[in-house]
């Protein structure tokens, strides 16, 4: 039986999406590890104000127009993302002409078909990864290294929503401009990606998919001129001084002085 939350209770909205993910986990779709990571996104959630901040509009932006000016855009989706967010992920893919891949860290056959069935839910009519044919990735072991021959190892742009550091780096090494969806700024994955957005994977995915929309209207040397002029050490940094900021801001006014 699912838990009824009501909707005046001040937790409401993170309380939906732990129930969102415990469902996913019970269709197998999370596993407890993902449980666990989500713990950790949240906590980092709680420093950011559980909104899109300035700075991760700003890697929304250069993400959206980093997508529309690929050549071979691919999406990877684990378990967490799929969970909390396929629709807007297929919505997303569909939008930026981008492919979607499964591409999971606790990497079962069954699960992989259970995470690409709820794609397909949602609309998808190609989920990549699944294939019997896979290349690996340098410098990381399989099954880790794993990626679909016509998906992640041959794109040039990659979102990786919640991604594992180390997966980050390989792909950075191999050359691929990866986008990548974290609530921790210090997380090796934030650190290593060419564009870190900083916000929660609910919130930031519907976001990328307007800014999509948006920027596509565009003329291209304008989207050129948004992804180039884009810096991600000074986005990543804006953030950590929004988090100092808002704990500043709360110490002074809780300390009782
Ligand atoms: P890294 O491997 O990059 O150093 P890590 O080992 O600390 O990171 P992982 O478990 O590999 O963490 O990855 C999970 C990451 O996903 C965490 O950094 C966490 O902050 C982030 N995360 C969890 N839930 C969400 C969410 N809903 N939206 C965005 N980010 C999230
Ligand atoms: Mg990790």
């Amino acid at each position: 039986m699912s838990l009824q939350i009501p909707p005046t209770h001040p937790r409401a909205v993170s309380l939906r999406i732990r129930q969102t993910l415990i469902e996913g986990w019970k269709r197998d779709v999370v596993t407890e590890a993902g449980l666990i990571a989500h713990g950790r996104g949240e906590a980092f959630d709680y420093l950011l104000g559980e909104s899109t901040t300035p700075p991760a509009a700003n890697a929304i932006e250069a993400a959206a127009s980093s997508l529309i000016l690929a050549s071979y855009p691919v999406i990877s989706v684990n378990g967490n993302s799929a969970a909390l967010a396929a629709r807007e992920l297929v919505q997303l893919a569909s939008t930026s002409d981008a492919k979607l891949e499964v591409n999971l860290f606790h990497r079962t056959e069954k699960r992989m078909v259970k995470v690409a069935k709820l794609l397909r839910e949602y609309g998808a009519t190609e989920v990549l990864g699944l294939h019997y044919l896979r290349a690996t990735i340098p410098g990381l072991d399989s099954p880790r290294g794993w990626a679909d021959p016509n998906g992640i190892f041959v794109a040039d742009v990659v979102l990786v929503p919640l991604e594992d550091g180390d997966r980050t780096v390989a792909l950075r090494r191999l050359g691929k401009k990866v986008i990548a969806v974290d609530l921790n700024p210090l997380s090796r994955t934030s650190q290593a990606a060419s564009i870190t957005i900083v916000d929660n994977i609910v919130r930031a995915v519907p976001r990328l998919v307007s800014e999509v929309k948006r920027l596509k209207k565009k003329d291209a040397k304008a989207v050129r001129r948004l992804s180039e002029s884009y810096d991600n050490r000074k986005t990543l940094a804006a953030s950590i001084r929004l988090m100092l900021g808002r704990l500043r801001q709360l110490s002074e006014t809780s300390s009782g002085e």
